[in-house]
């Protein structure tokens, strides 16, 4: 990692995250594992670089003005980026989120000075749904802008012109394979196009969580989900803006407990804290790893990303009684320091 080089301003801070070999992922795959160590970020998610693109292209469109208002829809990591660039810009930050996720984001998001409106969690379809309650309290709102990041490809752009070609370079053009999980769509779909531009036989491959539609629309052409996951921030039930047209060549359906097991094994073996969606994403990149080698390709070289810190989660993920709770298995660690 070249750090002698002094950045200008806090914004530059934004995107050029660290590639990491795993060491663990890679012997289960036989072939070489890279984490993009997206927690690096300033909001500690891959959600920073969207919120910067998203703001940016608000700018350059005439629509935000100064002194004017975010205000977005999220699971809690958008709104994260969005009010940390927002400071940075001079604008205010409103976040509508469903009222069940970690309660970290939700002190995480009042911490920063965001103004929080809280939504029971229902189905897109309903009009209650955060996503739309976000929409109208924009168009409600003088002065303000609504980031849609589901639908907003500057969320993609973001990923195009910034973590494909960080991948192309890092890898010295090496990579073979790139896989993540979907929440917007906007890393996988951007990822996949910003590579594809560099080499179209790099293989592209959805792991979607259960409870998610995409596994099967990749595979069937039929959006339909199957079972459920505690995974915040994936799992997508419909085709977005930033979905269309995004390079697929295949898909993983991995588990709860899989990807659990792998966040316990880079913590307790290579010292990583992540969250569950990088979990799902290492299986699901070991999974792409053994399907390249099976295909006897020479040295495969697998990316994905590790999407947040697990410190967002010490509430959920890292605690004894809610894994319980939701049936999942707990960490011997963390049985002891409850027992203590
Ligand atoms: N993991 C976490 C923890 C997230 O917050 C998100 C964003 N929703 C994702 C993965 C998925 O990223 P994307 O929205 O680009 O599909």
């Amino acid at each position: 990692m070249n750090i002698t080089k002094p950045f200008g301003d806090t914004l530059a801070l934004i995107g050029n995250t660290p590639l990491v070999r795993l060491e663990g992922a890679s012997k289960e795959a036989g072939c070489d594992i890279w984490g993009k160590c997206e927690f690096a970020n300033p909001g500690s998610s891959v959600k920073d670089r969207a919120a910067l693109f998203m703001i940016r292209d608000a700018e350059a469109r005439g629509d935000l003005k100064p002194g004017g208002t975010v205000i977005e829809g999220t699971a809690g990591n958008t709104g994260i980026g969005i009010a940390l660039v927002a400071n940075a810009l001079g604008y205010k930050t409103v976040i509508v989120m469903p009222d069940n996720q970690s309660k970290e984001k939700m002190d995480t998001l009042r911490a920063l000075g965001a103004q929080l409106v809280l939504v029971p969690p229902t189905k897109y379809a309903d009009p209650n749904h955060f996503q739309h309650v976000s929409r109208r309290m924009a168009e409600e709102t003088d002065g303000a802008i609504w980031a849609g990041q589901f639908d907003n490809v500057a969320n993609r752009r973001a990923h195009i012109e910034g973590t494909a070609p960080e991948l192309w370079e890092q890898t010295g053009g090496a990579i073979t394979g790139f896989t993540c999980a979907a929440g917007t769509g906007g890393t996988i779909a951007g990822v996949g196009m910003g590579l594809k531009e560099r080499n179209p036989d790099i293989r592209i491959a959805l792991t979607d969580p259960h409870g998610a539609a995409l596994y099967s629309y990749f595979a069937t052409g039929e959006l339909k989900s199957e079972g459920s996951s505690v995974a915040e921030g994936i799992g997508q039930g419909r085709i977005t803006a930033n979905l269309e047209g995004a390079p697929i060549d295949t898909q993983f359906r991995i588990s709860d407990e899989e990807g659990l097991k792998w966040v316990e094994q880079l913590l307790r073996e290579e010292g990583l804290c992540l969250g569950l969606s990088s979990g799902i994403n290492v299986a699901g990149a070991i999974a792409l790893g053994k399907q390249l080698v099976a295909e006897g390709q020479a040295n495969p070289q697998v990316a994905t990303i590790l999407c947040d810190t697990g410190f967002r989660y010490l509430s959920t993920l890292y605690n004894a009684d809610w894994l319980k709770q939701k049936g999942l298995p707990v960490f011997d660690w963390l049985e002891q320091s409850t027992a203590a």
